[in-house]
């Protein structure tokens, strides 16, 4: 049968469909648009058949939904097999899974059973309108060059995409069709069963969602000076970001790690400090709102993304800025 059709799958936990997935229907209602065809959501869950009105208003054209208590937490096994049978019936042209933890999880699965490709933590999606294909752009050879990725032949196309990689679409009054079928699989024949779940304890850097981050690289030269870029952070009421290398020089722990091998964020503002800009930093920071750089190398790479740059040292430039901060919030 000829595949048609765009579809991201649902992910959502204790009630609540995850933000990646209306960022996902965003891009794939472009994508869909392009190509001449249908927008859906999959949704697998126990009792969440109520969430299709939410999905409809992000874009979705149509619902799949397999509504069965065996889905009630997720667990790759049925969460892959439900995916699959859909998808066998169904035949998509391209499948979107969000690039969490579990979307990773499940994405290969799926890729391998439905016998396709699939690329992973893609920064780009588009369609080339002739020949139909998906073009899936991602960092490769250590982040030194964008590849696209196209998959031929097999079908559905598969991707997965970050959390905050595309932007979150408004909301519309819509309405779509809902299209439920049955899991047909016995909670005997899961191999897993979830014993309990264990919330994970510490405080939490809260990146993903922060709306001004101030992000510190090798520029700052010690942990000491680092201090500078939490100083800044806390008057602005933001969240302490780095690049690896202040990272691996343990300034500052991994979880506020930002680029292709720490987190993807897109906050309103953006202050990079004594970071170079190199590709791998750039693909987890690029698409903030205002990025200002302060850098003492005029042609330091940040200045070309940057809406606002500071030439200068950034042990003179940062105390001044938090001070003219602190006074102007007071
Ligand atoms: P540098 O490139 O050394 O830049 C320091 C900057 O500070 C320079 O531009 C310099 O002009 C400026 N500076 C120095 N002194 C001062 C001063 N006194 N005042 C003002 N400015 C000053 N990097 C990431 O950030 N995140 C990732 O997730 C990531 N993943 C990677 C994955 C792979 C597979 C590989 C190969 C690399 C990865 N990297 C990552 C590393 C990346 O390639 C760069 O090396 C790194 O981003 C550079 O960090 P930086 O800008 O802090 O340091």
């Amino acid at each position: 049968m000829h595949a048609q059709g765009v579809w991201v799958f649902v992910e959502h936990l204790g009630g609540e469909i995850a933000p990646v997935t209306f960022e996902l229907l965003g891009k794939g209602r472009e994508l869909a648009d392009d190509l001449e065809t249908e927008l859906a959501a999959v949704l697998l869950g126990d009792g969440v058949r109520d969430f299709a009105e939410q999905l409809f208003r992000y874009g979705a054209d149509k619902v799949y939904l397999i509504d069965d208590p065996v889905l009630k937490d997720y667990r790759t096994y049925p969460y892959a097999k439900g995916i699959v049978k859909l998808a066998q019936k169904y035949t998509p042209e391209i499948i979107l899974i969000g690039a969490t933890t579990l979307g990773r999880d499940l994405a290969g699965v799926v890729a391998t059973w439905l016998n396709t490709g699939l690329t992973a933590d893609c920064t780009e999606l588009s369609i080339d309108k002739t020949t139909r294909l998906l073009h899936q752009t991602r960092p490769a050879f250590g982040g030194n060059i964008m590849a696209t990725i196209l998959c031929k032949t097999a079908r559905p196309q598969m991707a997965t995409v970050r959390p905050r990689v595309f932007p979150l679409p408004e909301p519309k009054p819509r309405i779509g069709v809902v299209v439920e079928e049955e899991l047909g699989i016995l909670e005997e024949e899961v191999p897993t069963r979830i014993i309990k779940y264990e919330e994970e304890k510490g405080p939490g850097v809260y990146l993903d969602k922060a709306e001004i981050i101030v992000a510190g690289g090798r520029g700052l030269g010690s942990k000491k000076n680092f201090r500078l870029v939490e100083e800044l952070a806390e008057v602005l009421g933001g969240v302490v970001g780095a690049s690896r290398p202040a990272v691996e020089a343990g300034w500052v722990p991994y979880a506020h790690q930002i680029g292709q091998t720490g987190q993807t964020v897109r906050p309103k503002l953006y202050i990079a400090c004594g970071i170079s800009g190199a590709v791998q930093h750039l693909v987890g920071m690029q698409m903030s709102e205002v990025i200002v750089a302060i850098n003492n190398d005029p042609n330091a790479p940040i200045f070309n993304i940057a809406t606002y740059g500071i030439v200068g040292d950034i042990l003179e430039v940062l105390p001044a800025i938090t001070e003219e901060a602190r006074r102007v919030l007071a």
